[in-house]
């Protein structure tokens, strides 16, 4: 016998679809099916029931082998390694629900840990453009029912955020946009020919690293001053068209990721994008928005802002929260040897770090809290498997427009494993102990 389970969300990108619908057993132990959802969306289903998934705590031997150990002594190994580091670094949180980050929060207040999440490798930029010069934004439900004018700048939603298009920003009908996509321009900025490029009206292939040039342009063009012939690869003419077609429309958004966060300019680039979008206000109504890639990474700087007051790279080896990315960020205490142990959870630096940080990682004590197996998991001491969160376990999510969401639990996880929350729990009351804290 089966079940469906409706109304599921997504805990793959930060599109956060909440439309998926799930068959299950009845008992509520196995996943036969995922209905809605893209491919990457339905691999993360399908993959919490892989047969050969870990599912206890797995710490490392001196010859390189693994020895399974309980969650209370894994929990034990955490909270020692905690209290005796001077200086720990907790990092990741993207991809675990609200509750086990503010949880999180209670043991990195206690240990007097560096916090960082994934930001700090590709929206930390646009956070910091934001306290600068503020953000111009709205929901993706505006995008949907009102944007006849997008931007993707820097991404490609084709691969990385595959129901985006469909969801909300080029195909679905929209309450003032109507049925389709023939009401709404696409213009898309990219050096390479993206699948997304290939849709645009407008393909600018911009020259790698000069995204600030052309966004300069942008607002030079908005007001038909004068250009150069071509700017950042692009002729003139082709800025000016573009320019026109996005102040000719209703509701603009522009969409931005990593492709302009990441490359030279960095924040700079983002305090232009936000300055063209106030400009393109001049004549209609624009918004802009990054795309957030973990499911709940913008979570992580929703909470972690509302206990440290910043976003992401907080230092509390103090005891009171400091913010200074470049200085407190998670690359450039592991690449200067400041911290002497690591903590991961909800992320895989061990597949996004330079090698060097990746190193550190494997010489230091080190706690990997994941449900997969991943090259961050292969070079940390303990290996701690989790419940799937979003799969089963619920929890509070933030979509990539800050809109929060509660994710919903859909099948049981293994026997006896923990989700995220539990785990930090009992590292949490064992230190409290362990500092003598009430
Ligand atoms: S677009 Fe993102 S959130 Fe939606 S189903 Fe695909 S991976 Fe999941």
């Amino acid at each position: 016998m089966t079940k469906i389970v409706t109304d599921v969300i997504c805990p793959f990108c930060g599109t956060l679809c909440d439309d998926l619908e799930v068959a299950a057993t009845d008992d509520g132990k196995k996943i036969i099916e995922v209905y809605n959802a893209c491919v990457i969306g339905t691999e993360k289903f399908l993959h919490s029931q892989a047969s050969d998934r870990v599912t206890r705590p797995r710490l490392m031997q001196a010859d390189g082998s693994y020895k399974e150990i309980s969650y209370d002594e894994a929990a034990e190994y955490t909270a020692q390694m905690m209290a005796k580091a001077k200086k720990p670094l907790m990092y990741g949180w993207s991809s675990t629900n609200c509750e086990a980050q503010s949880m999180g929060h209670e043991i990195a207040e206690l240990a007097k840990a560096c916090v960082d999440n994934t930001a700090a490798v590709c929206h930390g930029t646009t956070l910091i453009a934001v306290q600068d010069i503020g953000l111009p934004t709205c929901t993706l439900g505006e995008v949907k029912n009102r944007a006849d004018r997008i931007v993707f700048w820097g991404c490609n939603p084709a691969h990385a955020h595959p129901r985006h298009m469909s969801r909300y920003s080029i195909f679905p009908r929209g309450f003032f946009t109507g049925k389709g996509h023939k009401n709404r321009k696409l213009v898309v900025v990219d050096p390479r020919p993206t699948d997304t490029a290939k849709m645009a009206d407008i393909h600018l292939q911009v020259t790698q690293g000069q995204d600030y040039e052309l966004l300069n342009a942008f607002r030079v063009a908005l007001k038909g001053e004068w250009l150069p012939d071509v700017v950042a690869g692009i002729p003139k003419e082709k800025i000016y068209e573009a320019a026109d077609i996005l102040k000719s429309g209703r509701f603009g958004i522009i969409f931005f990721g990593m492709g302009v966060t990441q490359s030279l300019g960095k924040n700079h680039n983002i305090d232009e994008a936000i300055a063209v979008t106030k400009d393109l206000n001049d004549y209609t109504k624009f918004s802009i928005m990054p795309m957030r890639g973990h499911y709940n990474v913008t979570g992580s700087g929703e909470v972690m802002a509302w206990q440290f007051g910043y976003p992401y790279s907080v230092d509390l080896t103090r005891g009171f929260a400091r913010y200074n990315p470049g200085d407190t960020s998670s690359i450039d205490l592991l690449s200067r040897g400041d911290v002497d142990a690591m903590f991961t959870i909800g992320s895989d630096p061990g597949a996004h770090f330079p090698f060097n940080c990746v190193k550190k990682i494997s010489e230091l004590p080190s706690v990997c809290i994941d449900p997969h197996l991943t090259p961050t998991s292969g070079v940390s001491k303990l290996h701690v498997p989790v419940a799937f969160n979003g799969v089963e376990a619920g929890g509070s999510c933030y979509r990539m427009d800050n809109v929060p969401i509660d994710c919903r639990k859909v099948v049981e996880p293994p026997e006896g494993m923990l989700t995220d929350e539990q785990f930090l729990i009992m590292v949490r009351d064992r230190l409290k102990k362990m500092k003598g804290v009430a």
